[in-house]
């Protein structure tokens, strides 16, 4: 992460949001090896600029991308997501569920819509507000070349809506559903966690179905 990239993200010890403060500050207790933090924007190396399409996810995982500091690395939703990824050309080389395994983004970038592991996945709706004002909203203004959006479940959904400026009533989620946002394009998705894909709400083809669209998309847009 470049200094420029640094500004944007949350210091390692936020506190905006006492409940996930106070939950993070046991984890580090109980695992000091762990990321145990906000998880950074995971961006391509070439730069910010290179970035067309912007995934976004509810909040780490406490396994995964809390354990590892890197967005949905190191549990089954990094799984689908890498995979799916390196299907449709949207990162290269091998993901191998830890941060250091290489896999770089391809005119991509991941970020959480709350950047602080939540207690039992579920952030309330102060911690999403305010996640957002402070680090999602600013961070979407990092990426100058922006075109499309994915975003994965219902809370990442509504708020990407309302950082755009949108309204949530106007702008309903629905899985595989599209949808313009103030000059972006929005493309809705079942959250890939490992709850949705074993009961049947979201398959392997219904992900990929979602990012085959978006890969037309953009080719469309160039
Ligand atoms: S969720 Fe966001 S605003 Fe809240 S403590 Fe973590 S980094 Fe700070």
């Amino acid at each position: 992460m470049s200094s420029a990239q640094a500004l944007h993200e949350p210091p390692h010890d936020c506190a905006l949001c006492p409940r996930l403060h106070d939950f993070i500050a046991g984890w580090r207790g109980r695992e000091p090896g762990w990321h145990n933090g906000p998880v950074p924007v995971f961006a391509p190396d070439a730069g910010d600029e290179e970035v067309r399409l912007l995934i976004v996810g509810l909040a780490p995982g406490l396994r995964g991308a809390n354990r590892t500091g890197r967005p949905f690395t190191g549990d089954y939703a990094g799984d689908l997501l890498y995979d799916t990824l390196l299907r449709f050309g949207f990162a290269s080389g091998r993901y191998a569920a830890r941060p250091d395994d290489g896999l770089a983004l391809v005119d991509t970038a991941i970020i959480n819509a709350v950047r602080c592991v939540p207690p039992e996945n579920k952030p309330v709706g102060a911690e999403i507000n305010t996640c957002r004002t402070h680090f999602f909203t600013p961070a979407l203004q990092r990426f100058a070349n922006l075109q499309a959006v994915v975003t994965l479940g219902v809370i990442a959904h509504q708020s990407t809506v309302r950082a755009l400026g949108g309204r949530v009533a106007a702008h309903p989620f629905s899985h595989g559903g599209r949808q313009d946002v103030a000059g972006l394009t929005l493309f809705s998705s079942y959250h890939c966690s490992r709850y949705n894909t074993n009961t049947g709400r979201l398959t392997e083809a219904m992900f990929a179905e979602v990012f085959a669209a978006v890969r037309d998309f953009l080719a469309n847009s160039e």
